[in-house]
């Protein structure tokens, strides 16, 4: 257990968390959990989860911190997740930090680092606004992105204050081509967590 990587990755919204997360995870050998892909994974299935939670995603609203909290906790729970994890886009609140305190708490655990994907807001409507062109994706409209840009502001940067205080943030500058973000968490997280 106390040889386990736990990781977070946080920034606003369109700071290329998903791809960088993705990379991040196989370096250290542990699932990338993307709080985002499991609702949109059930929306696209239609499930009941799918149904529950389509129009919140879909204003760009925050899906109830007892549902997410129980779809995370299920997830790390998993085998696969024994060496480890890195969640993106968990905890999105500090009622969400607290809950996912108290579920790696139950085993003694708790997280090793928090990467923060720093980005200028304008940046990250603009390659929203890209990526709705590119995907499609229903919670892409200008409007909708900007206010979960609000969402974030509000209930989301408050947390890197806390990661602060814990010691266990690591700021990094999402600008950039994706190798040498890449390389910047890299050598970031290797300076905190020694590996
Ligand atoms: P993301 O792909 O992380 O941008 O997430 C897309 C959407 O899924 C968000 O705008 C929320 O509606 C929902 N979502 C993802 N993660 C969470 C979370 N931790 N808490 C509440 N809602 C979430």
């Amino acid at each position: 257990m106390s040889n386990a990587t736990r990781l977070l990755i946080v920034g606003p919204p369109g700071a290329g968390k998903g791809t960088q997360a993705t990379m991040l995870a196989e370096r250290y050998g542990v699932p990338a959990i993307s709080t985002g892909d499991i609702f949109r994974a059930n929306i696209t299935g239609g499930t009941p989860l799918g149904l529950q939670v389509q129009e919140i995603i879909n204003a760009g609203e925050l899906v109830p911190d007892e549902l997410t909290d129980t779809i995370v906790a299920d997830r790390i729970a998993q085998d696969d997740a024994t060496p480890g994890f890195l969640l993106d886009g968990y905890p999105r609140n500090v009622s969400q930090v607290q809950a996912l305190d108290a579920e790696l708490a139950k085993s003694g655990a708790s997280l090793d680092a928090v990467v923060l994907l720093e980005a200028d807001t304008d940046e990250v409507v603009a390659r929203l606004l890209k990526r709705a062109e590119e995907q499609g994706r229903a919670d892409d409209t200008e409007e909708v992105i900007r206010h979960r840009q609000t969402v974030y502001t509000e209930q989301t940067a408050p947390l890197i204050e806390l990661f602060e205080e814990r010691g266990i943030l690591v700021r990094v500058d999402g600008l950039g081509g994706i190798d040498e973000v890449a390389e910047r968490i890299s050598a970031a997280l290797t300076a905190k967590i020694g590996r």
